[in-house]
């Protein structure tokens, strides 16, 4: 069946957004390529919103989207390789700007991220698809609709001019679809179709993922503030939020010791004056205030500044309109930002949050109406559900539910537990479906005898704890049903998860069978295998295999060779594990780390490897029992509950950039006694934002030269290839390198007991839950351990809510703790920026406060899927179209296996 054929533009313009970081990237050169994020996400979304107009394409399409599999975890020189691939085919579906056409000839690897084979429809690799390379310009007398995004000036390739201007084309897509009989899903509808966002405004959406206008109306509001009422300076509370009028008295800069600082005065309308103070601002701020200026500022009032009046840092200002006009005169139909509960959104770099908020209300007021309900009617009745439209409306700009809004200053009340249970209701419903799915077909009974367990226990280097043996006993336990086991194994930071693993692995190995474990990066994996081989010091005839994208090619043929022919009775890897190459002589075991971190697809492929093997899933993610049988579906837990013995805690501190010569004294000590160090800083990155952000080797470098100078200091970074990593490491290990400067790569799963000081650069930048993994790396040893988290001095994150949250880290180390703090301060409707609690992502659910949310969706999910198995019935097809695509990519969780 071919649907939709003979609409190439309206397919074209759903694959557009694929143009932008392309773009992006073949104007600031292909040595960039390691600086893109998200790519695999984003190529998966835009690819299924683009199904429906594919035609007799659909293979392009899948080959499309092959090509960016793995991509984000990939090196560069396979990224490069994939951004050629990708290219290639995105130029047999649309026509592509010579630009980035261009990229597709500068290809240095030609091997593919991933092989495509395991799909059945992408017969052919993306390099040795037959698209023409080298001449990919399109043939100018067709319309072309890709190009977009591309600048009109004259420096444009010539094909540009040739083109019939913007509303020409789109009134031709338009025409092309209807012919086709397709109506493009108005909620698709680029964002530069609003009125008020231009090219440069439409790119920095497009930067955050905001493409469409239903990316606009599903970006929701972080919290609400309360401006329907003005306060005057002498009326508003110390310690509260208030919004305040007045006009700037005077405007001064100082200069201090360390940087700038703004002071500004308020006279409000009764003569009172409020401070206003920032100590990190952008030149166009001050360019915005001018003395005599109506203003409204909007913050938390606090006790004065040099013991006079009220001051309010770093508030939100924005002016009053019209200019000089002295009476306020407000319509508050027409501004968002004042006399309502205003929404706050995350912040767009580029995109004052006024202009962002009209933005919002047109796409609410123009396009929300198109959000149509696929809850079953039945479902939306019985739960007193709003309709979808009207909640994403009241959630951005709360009218019938504003004293609720204002109440909680957050997302809550009816629009919230809508669009909440919206999200949990299509999570639960992967779950219910998937546990049909699973037939109840006998798996492996292993022998795993008492005596088996007592022997591979002895042979580890230390007893087990008491909770790592409980586990063990649970999983053997499991092992030896002839159902295939499904447990989580669940432990903090450093709680020994590991070596229950090996156990699980051993028993297996003994029946004769093999076990994986698969891990989300490589540098997890590696470390893995490591700590494998060394628990396994004393048993030569067990082999431990790594199995990695990034291994040469030789050396993975070997590998896989090994594995294949079952030589191999332990293999470690990534997802690599899961793909057509790699063939096991007979899988018993998969253990899947942090599965969070996997598609269903990659898990639901390595089982494959097996027959029914036994699942042993591992996560350091706390949530509570309950809630982790609600979203992992039918998993039995195994909770470490416990350290192994002779840990010290971890004293942790906050330092400002001011205090950094103090943090250094501590390493400095600590290097003194023997120990050893790690500087961990933010992912090495070069955008504009983090512009400001020390490179790992600069860092490195200056360490070396100004700080600690006589040391030998090592490094480590996600863009090395895994041999200069590995040898990085090894030398840590050794002793050899008493420093260790790395990126995040060292989140988790690196073990040197003897490194007790770890030092956070730019520690605002990072989660919380982040922070804890990163904080086990020391710690591991009986030594007393130091973690030391410097806040940069850099943008509003330096703030004192910052701090605030940072303190969390001084308080506690509890991984539960911290999980929850880290989900209560991070908020939701956050699809932006990334998210590193290692919590599910949900977008607007908040797991800890809206469990009765999820049990009403569970109920009503198991619910449905026990009446129409397959969402057959004609009145769950929208139901099961969205659960395809709208929230595909969206929810983590529909992913998790
Ligand atoms: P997790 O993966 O849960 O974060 P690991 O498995 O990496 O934790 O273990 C953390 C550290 O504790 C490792 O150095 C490991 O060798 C050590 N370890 C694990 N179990 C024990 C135990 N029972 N007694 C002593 N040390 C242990
Ligand atoms: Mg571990």
């Amino acid at each position: 069946m071919t649907r939709g054929g003979g609409a190439p533009e309206a397919l074209a313009l759903a694959l557009s957004p694929l143009l932008q970081p392309l773009r992006l990237l073949s104007r600031a050169g292909l040595a960039r390529v390691a600086v893109l994020r998200e790519i695999e996400p984003l190529v998966q979304r835009v690819v299924e919103h683009a199904r429906p107009y594919a035609g007799d394409l659909e293979a392009g399409l899948d080959r499309l989207q092959e090509t960016a599999r793995g991509f984000d975890s990939a090196p560069e020189a396979r990224r490069r390789a994939a951004i050629a691939a990708l290219v290639r085919e995105l130029s047999g579906l649309l026509e592509v700007p010579a630009e980035i056409a261009a990229l597709a000839r500068d290809e240095s690897d030609p091997t593919p991220i991933s092989d495509p084979m395991s799909n059945p429809t992408s017969t052919s690799n993306p390099t040795s698809n037959p698209t023409p390379t080298s001449n990919p310009t399109p043939t100018s007398n067709r319309t072309s609709t890709s190009n977009l995004t591309s600048k009109p000036t004259t420096s444009s390739p010539p094909v540009a001019s040739s083109r019939p201007p913007v509303p020409a084309r789109r009134a031709a897509i338009a025409a092309a679809a209807q012919k086709a009989g397709l109506t493009p899903d108005p909620l698709l509808t680029p964002v530069d179709q609003l009125r008020g966002v231009g090219p440069a405004i439409r790119d920095k959406l497009r930067g955050k993922g905001l493409a469409t206008v239903q990316d606009l109306l599903l970006n929701l509001p972080r919290r609400y503030e309360d401006r329907r009422k003005r306060r005057t300076v002498a009326e508003a509370p110390i310690g509260e939020r208030s919004v305040i009028a007045g006009t700037i008295a005077w405007i001064d800069e100082v200069r201090a010791r360390r940087g700038r600082r703004l002071e500004v005065r308020l006279r409000d309308d009764e003569g009172g004056y409020l401070m206003l103070l920032w100590f990190h601002y952008r030149p166009a701020l001050v360019q915005r205030l001018r003395t005599g200026a109506r203003v409204v500022v909007s913050g938390e009032v606090r006790a004065g500044w040099r013991g006079g009046g009220k001051t309010m840092s770093h508030p939100d200002v924005e002016p009053l309109e019209p200019a000089g006009g002295g009476a306020l005169p407000f319509d508050p139909s027409s501004d968002d930002s004042f006399g309502r509960v205003v929404p706050v959104y995350t912040e767009l770099e580029g995109v004052p949050a006024r202009t962002y908020r009209r933005i919002a209300r047109r796409a609410v007021d123009e396009y929300a109406r198109h959000l149509a309900d696929v809850l079953p009617r039945g479902v939306l009745e019985r739960r007193e559900l709003w309709p979808l439209a009207e909640a994403v409306r009241e959630a951005h700009f709360p009218d019938r539910s504003a004293d609720v809004a204002a109440a909680a200053q957050r997302p809550a009340g009816e629009p919230h537990r809508r669009m909440a249970f919206e999200e949990l209701f299509m999570v639960q419903l992967g779950l219910a479906l998937r546990r049909r799915g699973v037939k109840v077909e006998p798996g492996i009974a292993f022998r795993a005898s008492e005596e088996s367990i007592e022997r591979i226990v002895k042979s580890l280097p230390w007893p087990l704890t008491r909770a790592q043996r409980r586990s063990v006993e649970a999983i053997a336990q499991d092992m030896r049903k002839p159902e295939p086991m499904n447990r989580l194994l669940q432990g903090d930071v450093g709680s020994g998860k590991t070596a229950v693993a090996l156990c699980a692995a051993l028993l297996a190995v003994e029946d004769g069978y093999q076990a994986a474990l698969m891990a989300p990066t490589e540098i997890l994996a590696e470390q893995h295998t490591r700590s494998l081989r060394r628990l396994l010091r004393g048993r030569r005839d067990l082999h431990v295999e790594l199995v990695t994208g990034s291994l040469g090619a030789r050396e993975r043929a070997h590998a896989e060779r090994l594995v294949r022919g079952g030589a191999a009775h332990i293999v470690v890897g990534t997802h690599a594990l899961a793909e057509e190459d790699t063939e096991f002589h007979k899988l018993g075991l998969a253990v899947i780390d942090e599965q969070h971190r996997f598609g269903v697809m990659t898990r639901a492929r390595l089982m494959k490897k097996g027959a029914r093997p036994d699942v042993l899933v591992m996560t350091a993610t706390p949530i509570p029992r309950t809630l982790a049988l609600t979203l992992y579906g039918d998993l039995d837990v195994s909770v470490l509950d416990e350290l192994p013995p002779g840990r010290t805690p971890i004293a942790t501190r906050v330092y400002r950039d001011a205090q950094r010569d103090r943090a250094y004294d501590v390493v400095r000590r600590e290097l003194k006694a023997g120990r050893q160090a790690y500087v961990v800083l933010p992912l090495v990155e070069e955008s504009e934002k983090l512009a400001d952000l020390k490179a790992a080797t600069k860092e490195r470098d200056r360490l070396a030269v100004e700080v600690f100078p006589d040391l030998p200091i090592g490094l480590v970074h996600g863009r090395q290839s895994a041999q200069e990593r590995n040898e990085a490491m090894d030398r840590f290990v050794r002793g050899e390198d008493r420093i260790l400067v790395a990126t995040t790569v060292i989140e988790v799963g690196v073990d040197v007991p003897n490194a007790t000081v770890m030092l956070v650069e730019h520690a605002e930048r990072f989660g919380l839950s982040q922070l804890h993994q990163l904080r086990g790396r020391v710690g591991r040893g009986a030594a007393k351990s130091h973690c030391l988290l410097l806040t940069g001095t850099s943008g509003a994150e330096w703030g004192p809510a910052a701090r605030e949250r940072l303190k969390v880290m001084e308080d506690t180390t509890d991984g539960f703790r911290i999980a929850e703090a880290d989900l209560e301060l991070r908020g939701p409707g956050e699809f932006l920026g990334t998210r590193q609690s290692g919590m599910p992502d949900f977008a607007v659910a908040e797991l800890t406060r809206d469990q009765a949310i999820l049990q009403e969706a569970r109920e009503e999910a198991f619910a449905l899927v026990q009446s129409d198995p397959d969402l057959r019935k004609p009145e769950n097809a929208a139901l099961r179209d969205a659960f395809q695509n709208r929230w595909r990519g969206r929810l983590s969780l529909a992913r998790v296996g």
